[in-house]
């Protein structure tokens, strides 16, 4: 057996683990922010990092964004990442089942997922060694692709938005950039185009931005300059860190809200926002559709419970508003606010690492550069 893992003391995670067969080529890393809640739930992502420092960097940021975006979203469940370090070209079905067996090692406490670089049919190949894995296949029982309830949190955000901006009940007046049409974006485009709503959108691939155009439509921007179109909402949909230090000035917007994770390349840049009087709708708070979608098999899909989920959404924007406004604080602190109460008010739990297998040595990490970090 060519299996080992070792536990990795990091400050404020539960339970960080490093895996690794020899055998399968796998070797990933599994950070269990908190379980405070429930079992940690989070996606695996499966990338070519260039170190393990790297890795076990971005599965600490995205474990703890988990937990947050989770508790925010009412769910009773915790917050985790993996991460594969891994050439998608050698991801096999043999390193799949062999991730399956990690995940199953943790007897439940984490739940797994696809992310970037896994799939849906991925998950189905977890899904032979653990029933820790929600993503899965419709014909094998799953729930099928999030992006359609992803993309309708983002659209109810947008709702609650226009609300907040000008006290209107509909999007008919109002005008959005649309950054990114892919699996989210091009489903955020119909939703809003059936709403009314003047439509732009930026994508690098110039076929899908004709599609939504063709579709909606929509007029097409440059993607360099999606950020810098005069309109009421810019919903970022494709990547992560799209608001900092060169973006912020050159934004034309009255609110960003989109799908993206990471929207902010740091937490100074919700703040940042709110002093330009830019209204802010957290991105893990109206991007948990998806999350909501595929948790709900540990349940037995229900798309009742999903969408009653959803409209949670809404009213969880609504009060991150209202705590902003009256506690003159930005919508990313009052966002932190509802997660953190929601955190504080569960049951303490003790982690107790499972100690197997041989142990690797690994520099300890420090959590201050991670502790900031949003999902
Ligand atoms: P996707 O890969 O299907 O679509 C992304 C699109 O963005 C692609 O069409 C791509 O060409 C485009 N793009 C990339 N860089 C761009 C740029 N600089 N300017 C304009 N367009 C650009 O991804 P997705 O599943 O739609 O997810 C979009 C974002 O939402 C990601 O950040 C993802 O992490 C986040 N998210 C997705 C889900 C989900 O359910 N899929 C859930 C939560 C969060």
């Amino acid at each position: 057996m060519a299996a080992s893992r070792s536990d990795i003391l990091i400050p404020g995670y539960e339970q960080v683990v490093l895996h690794q067969d020899t055998d399968e080529g796998l070797r990933c890393i599994v950070a269990l922010h908190s379980t405070a809640l429930g079992p940690a739930i989070g996606g695996v992502r499966l990338h070519p990092y260039p170190s393990d420092l790297a890795a076990l960097g971005d599965a600490l940021r995205l474990a703890k964004g988990m937990t947050y975006k989770a508790a925010a979203a009412g769910l009773r469940l915790g917050g985790g990442k993996a991460v594969v370090i891994a050439d998608p070209e050698r991801k096999t079905p043999a390193l799949m089942r062999a991730f399956g067996r990690v995940v199953e090692s943790f007897g439940g406490r984490y739940i797994t997922a696809e992310d970037v670089g896994t799939s849906v049919e991925d998950m189905d190949l977890v899904a032979e060694e653990t029933a820790s894995v929600v993503g899965r296949s419709t014909a094998n029982g799953g729930s099928g692709d999030p992006s359609p309830m992803t993309a309708l949190g983002v659209f109810r955000a947008h709702q609650v938005v226009a609300m907040e901006l000008d006290g209107l009940e509909s999007l008919e007046k109002t005008s959005v950039v649309v950054q990114g049409a892919g699996r989210v974006g091009y489903q955020l485009c119909r939703l809003l185009a059936e709403a009314g709503a003047r439509l732009h959108v930026a994508d690098l691939d110039p076929a899908a931005a004709a599609r939504a155009a063709a579709d909606f439509g929509a007029r097409v921007v440059e993607p360099g300059w999606a950020h810098v179109v005069d309109c009421d909402i810019f919903a970022p949909c494709a990547l992560g860190a799209v608001i900092n230090d060169d973006t912020l000035p050159q934004l034309r917007c009255r609110a960003v809200a989109g799908a993206a994770n990471n929207v902010l390349a740091s937490p100074a840049h919700g703040e940042a926002l709110h002093r330009a009087g830019i209204l802010y709708a957290p991105d893990y708070l109206i991007n948990a559709g998806g999350m909501i979608h595929v948790a709900d098999e540990l349940h037995g899909y229900s798309a009742e419970r999903v969408l009653a989920g959803i409209d949670g959404i809404s009213d969880t924007l609504a009060t991150a508003f209202r705590i902003a406004r009256s506690h003159g604080v930005s919508t990313s602190e009052a966002a932190d606010r509802i997660a953190e109460r929601r955190l504080r008010a569960a049951p303490v739990r003790v982690a107790t690492p499972l100690a197997t297998g041989a142990p690797a040595p690994i520099t300890p990490i420090s959590p201050g550069r991670h502790g900031a970090s949003r999902p």
